[in-house]
């Protein structure tokens, strides 16, 4: 990659441990150079014993903001001078921006997966929706579509103590745990008009998987079936989607909104994804 330096370039990061697989400097730099905008987003490994001293150290720097990825998500609250809204709700920051000294923290998964239902001509409102598992990411997910206007938000998760934990969360009532054995998989598919994988089973470099996928048989026709892994870019719940003619789709439309939503974030201004799709498109292959 060419990088057009200049003194007055701004500075952005991704911060983690491990983070030298992130592809977000991939697709910041990707976005900065096709929106013109005077920043540089480099890759920051930092120990958890290290995150605050980075983060006086990345404001002495100038830097404008970073993102984060494990394992400081929930670190970072008590170090945010304010939260936004969904970095609260969700105990996780994802973003951060420094201004004036002072640094904001925000959670942008809960919209960038908005904005990637969105894309695909889904809107949450009026929906029975079936997530899967319990974690950081079904968090986001479920209490998003949640205030969004679905009317039911069923989360299924093998450790029946975490979804019911999730569900607490919720003050409207949409969110409700059930279990993660194939009869409650069935049962609750039949009634799903949008089911998400938020579990990392198929995930590149783990071991689990789902080894029993009849569920996907008792959706009703036309359910779109959402599986956040990105790697591989095709897991085999979205490949046995897909063979029962179910619109199938990854993670990478979540990586790349949220992605747009930090940049939006950073640099104070919105940003049509229409002015940055194509420079993805090509180096990611998609969305
Ligand atoms: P997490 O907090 O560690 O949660 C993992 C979830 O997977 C838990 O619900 C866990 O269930 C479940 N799980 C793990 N192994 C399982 C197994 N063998 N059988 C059944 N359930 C199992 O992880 P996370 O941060 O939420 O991430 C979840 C996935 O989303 C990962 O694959 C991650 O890559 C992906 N993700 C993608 C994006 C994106 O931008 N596309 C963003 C965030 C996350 P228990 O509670 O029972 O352990």
């Amino acid at each position: 990659m060419r990088v057009n330096l200049e003194n007055t370039t701004r500075k952005l990061c991704v911060i983690g441990d491990p983070v030298l697989h992130s592809k977000s400097p991939l697709i910041q730099n990707t976005m900065l150079e096709a929106l013109k905008l005077d920043y540089i987003y480099l890759c920051q490994p930092v120990a958890p014993a290290q995150l605050a001293p980075f983060l006086h150290a990345a404001a002495l720097l100038g830097y404008r903001g970073l993102n984060a990825t494990m394992p400081h998500k929930q670190a970072l609250l008590p170090l945010m001078d304010t939260l936004g809204e969904d970095a609260r709700r969700f105990g996780a920051v994802n973003t951060v921006c420094i201004r004036d000294g002072r640094f904001f923290g925000y959670n942008t998964d809960g919209v960038g997966f908005l904005r990637a239902l969105a894309a695909n001509g889904t809107s949450p409102k009026g929906l029975r929706v079936t997530v899967l598992g319990a974690g950081g990411a079904a968090k986001a997910v479920a209490l998003k579509l949640a205030q969004e206007g679905a009317v039911r938000v069923t989360v299924c998760n093998r450790t029946a103590e975490r979804a019911a934990l999730l569900c607490a969360l919720d003050e409207q009532g949409v969110l409700r745990p059930a279990g993660f054995d194939i009869e409650t998989l069935r049962r609750e598919a039949r009634q799903t008009d949008l089911l998400i994988n938020c579990t990392s089973l198929g995930m590149h470099g783990t071991q689990g998987q789902f080894d029993d996928v009849t569920f996907l048989d008792e959706l009703p026709a036309g359910t779109p079936v959402y599986d956040l892994i990105y790697a591989p870019p095709e897991t085999k719940l979205l490949a046995e989607a897909a063979k029962r003619g179910l619109p199938a789709y990854n993670g990478l439309g979540l990586l790349v909104h949220q992605a747009v939503c930090s940049l939006e974030l950073f640099t104070e201004t919105s940003i049509a994804f229409s002015a940055v799709q194509q420079a993805l498109q090509g180096v990611l292959g998609g969305p």
